[in-house]
């Protein structure tokens, strides 16, 4: 099911689609299974429209992202967010595509920290093997990020560079201290993520400039992290409210580090003010007192994911389960 997920409309129903597939399977039973002959099968047969015979060459010619963005040019990476929001005026223009830039597209440690190129699309950095041995729990927290479909086309930094205030690899990234490597025609640059937002939808990013690089600090030993999302419908939707955390404790158990991330509850991701928490245990009192402050720091809107009241209650309600994980809480996962 993972190749189809994100792909049926369940709008017809299931029984059109399992009738579909049923007869899609008569149709290709003895097809030939190389590529080319496969193509040209399911076009002569009408499964597919005629002009998918021509999209190989034709994304042969795409245009590559040049080192700095071009000034003239839209630059798009998986093109997830950019082709929804503004199709036509893509339509008449130039763009470059950082699908084509291969030296952007890697996953490593250097020292103590991940080092993530700016062309990695979401589905290869939840299953780099790098990522799983650093950071095991995204490989399931980036199972919430949209579909297969989209995983597979859908970057990193496009998310970050988006700006949404509910980007689910935004909202990860600012708990996780990451740091954006910004390229332009005099060098580079590196922001840190939770600098990096100026206000609804606006950016550090000049005109020209690209993130060739998101730089993520290695877990400290010791510290915990934890990811929550609500959405409108369990899976495959855009979230109302998420959140992340990263917590340490030193070892009389008081808190030496604690971020935690906000997102849907503001113009802009947020990274929550709780300073004044370091020094203090996180025991009751001091997590209901930091689910209070998250709350009081959040300023969100009502919308069609919800009314304000409701997604200041959420976040609240997010806070405190980020401290009754397991992994949090200190228990054996
Ligand atoms: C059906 C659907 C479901 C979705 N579900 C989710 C979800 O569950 N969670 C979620 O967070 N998002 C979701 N999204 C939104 C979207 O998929 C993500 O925000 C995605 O990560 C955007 O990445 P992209 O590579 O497609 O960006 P693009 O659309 O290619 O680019 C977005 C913007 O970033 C700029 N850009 C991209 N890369 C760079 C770079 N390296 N340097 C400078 N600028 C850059 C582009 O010019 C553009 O302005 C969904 C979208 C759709 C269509």
């Amino acid at each position: 099911m993972d190749a189809l997920d994100g792909n049926i409309c369940r709008c017809t129903g299931y029984a059109a689609i399992r009738n579909a597939a049923r007869a899609l399977c008569e149709k290709l039973g003895g097809m030939n299974d190389a590529p080319a002959e496969r193509l040209a099968a399911l076009i002569g047969s009408g499964v597919v429209p005629g002009y998918f015979g021509g999209i190989p060459a034709r994304l042969a010619q795409l245009r590559a992202a040049p080192a700095a963005a071009a000034k003239d040019a839209v630059l798009v990476a998986g093109g997830t967010d950019l082709f929804v929001q503004r199709p036509e005026q893509l339509m008449e223009s130039e763009l470059c595509f950082l699908s084509k830039r291969p030296d952007l597209d890697y996953v490593r440690v250097e020292g103590d920290v991940l080092r993530v190129g700016g062309a990695v699309t979401i589905e290869d950095f939840r299953l780099s093997p790098t990522v799983r041995r650093h950071f095991p729990a995204l490989e399931r927290d980036f199972l919430l990020h949209s579909s297969a479909i989209l995983r597979n086309k859908a970057t990193l930094a496009g998310n970050v560079v988006n700006a949404s205030p509910i980007g689910d690899a935004t909202i990860i990234l600012l708990a996780l201290d990451a740091r954006l490597v910004i390229a332009g025609e005099k060098g580079s640059r590196e922001v840190p993520l939770s600098k990096f937002y100026l206000g609804y939808k606006k950016t550090d990013l000049a005109c020209g400039e690209l993130v060739s690089e998101i730089v993520i600090p290695l877990l400290p030993a010791g510290a915990r992290y934890s990811f929550e999302k609500v959405s409108n419908r369990t899976t495959l939707d855009i979230a109302a409210v998420n959140s992340a955390l990263r917590v340490s404790t030193s070892p009389d158990g008081t808190i030496t580090d604690l971020r935690i991330s906000a997102g849907g509850v503001a113009a802009v991701p947020l990274l929550l003010h709780l300073d004044s928490f370091k020094g203090r245990k996180p025991d009751a009192a001091a997590i209901e007192a930091i689910a209070k402050a998250a709350e009081g720091e959040a300023r969100p809107i009502d919308d069609i994911r919800g009314s304000a009241a409701y997604k200041k209650l959420l976040l609240g309600r997010l806070v405190r389960a980020h401290f009754a994980v397991p992994a949090v809480a200190g228990e054996a996962v």
